[in-house]
């Protein structure tokens, strides 16, 4: 029976190009998005076309009550989530002071609540199939800290320690909890950054080039796979080498 995976936030970005590439290693796609219908329906597509099994699923990732929804609509058509992706996520760069209360809740909700409503809903299925894999997706932000970029740092640190927690929690139950930590990746959540800016990146990049979706999505599918069996609680930063 085909494995299947739901990938929060997988219209765009690394969330897409994780959902190519676990279709082309024969998982059922459940492709979640929230704003960009016709990116997730081309996506959807061109997995089909290319022989894979993908269906797409609209839901804000910061409503509890959605995440419910969706998890249970994925479970309706695919009978099983075996891998989950906690991927949705957003960035803001202001000076700290200038961040509202709202904006705060917005940036919280989605890079944080997310996941743990994610977790939340999908951990007794798992739990029922006596096995699964949760793949958390912080930043290297999350580990060392940016300036102007306070609370997005926050929620990329605060998914390492729900990584970590969990992955304590869960293991004797079969399920593995993993984060992949990525550096600076070339998508639009760089688009706010002008030529000059994305050269200093670089610039701190030992490797010399920004990463893509397809180095994130290749130790996704590591951390999805067998052989990663004995491999549970683990922050692994794909970042080039950025200091
Ligand atoms: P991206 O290209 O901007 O894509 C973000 C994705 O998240 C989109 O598919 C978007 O869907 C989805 N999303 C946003 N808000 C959502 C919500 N409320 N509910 C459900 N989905 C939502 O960003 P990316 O670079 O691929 O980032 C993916 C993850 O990697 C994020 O967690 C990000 O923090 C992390 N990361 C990225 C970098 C980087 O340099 N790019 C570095 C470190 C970590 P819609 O368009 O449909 O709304």
């Amino acid at each position: 029976m085909k494995k299947t995976v739901l990938i929060t936030g997988a219209s765009r970005g690394i969330g897409k190009i994780c959902s190519i590439i676990f279709a082309q290693k024969g998982y059922n796609i459940a492709i979640n998005y929230n704003t960009s219908d016709s990116d997730a329906n081309k996506l959807k597509d061109d997995i089909i076309l290319n022989g894979g099994t993908a269906e797409i699923y609209q839901a804000d990732v910061s409503s509890y009550q959605q995440v419910a929804d969706l998890v249970k609509r994925v479970y309706h058509d695919f009978g099983r989530i075996d891998v989950l992706i906690n991927n949705a996520g957003i960035s803001m760069h202001k000076v700290f002071t200038d961040v509202t209360c709202k904006e705060w809740e917005k940036i919280c909700g989605v890079n944080l609540s997310g996941a743990i409503y994610c977790c939340r809903e999908v951990i007794p299925h798992m739990l029922r199939h006596g096995k699964g894999r949760i793949i958390n997706i912080s930043s290297i932000w999350g580990e060392r800290g940016a300036s102007c970029e306070t609370h997005y740092s926050v929620t990329k640190a605060a998914i390492i320690g729900l990584t970590k927690a969990l992955s304590k929690e869960y293991a004797s139950a079969g399920i593995n909890v993993n984060c992949i930590a990525p550096g600076c990746i070339d998508t639009d959540m760089l688009s706010e950054f002008d030529e000059d800016e994305l050269n200093k990146l670089i610039e701190r990049t030992p490797c010399g080039r920004l990463g893509t979706g397809f180095d994130i999505a290749k130790v996704a599918l590591f951390l999805a796979s067998h052989e990663s069996d004995f491999v549970t609680g683990q922050i692994i930063g794909v970042n080039g080498g950025f200091e």
